[in-house]
């Protein structure tokens, strides 16, 4: 196993099979980590800084706080509920 903290990736012998990180210490580097990516994203959604539609690259709006645009979403929701409708139809 190679250790999931990308600044330490060193290959250690997993005692689980689901252990990500060499040792406790690396585990909690990178939740930490994590937290404050998030903690920055957030401040910079707060302060206007320009996020993009992760699907049509079109420019979010500020108060978006979601990664797609307001028309990618709609377009999933209309998908997901087509499929839906599909489903019904295969189990009539
Ligand atoms: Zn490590
Ligand atoms: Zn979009």
């Amino acid at each position: 196993m190679i250790c999931t903290n990308k600044d330490c990736a060193t290959d250690f012998n997993a005692r689980t099979h689901n252990q990500k990180y060499c040792s406790d210490e690396c585990c909690r580097l990178a939740t930490n980590k994590r937290i404050m990516e998030k903690y920055y994203e957030k401040k910079a959604i707060k302060n206007g800084a320009t996020r993009l539609c992760k699907k049509c690259s079109a420019q979010l709006s500020r108060y978006n706080q979601e990664s797609l645009c307001s028309t990618c979403e709609k377009s999933i929701e209309i998908k997901s509920k087509s499929m839906m409708m599909d489903i019904l139809n295969e189990i009539k």
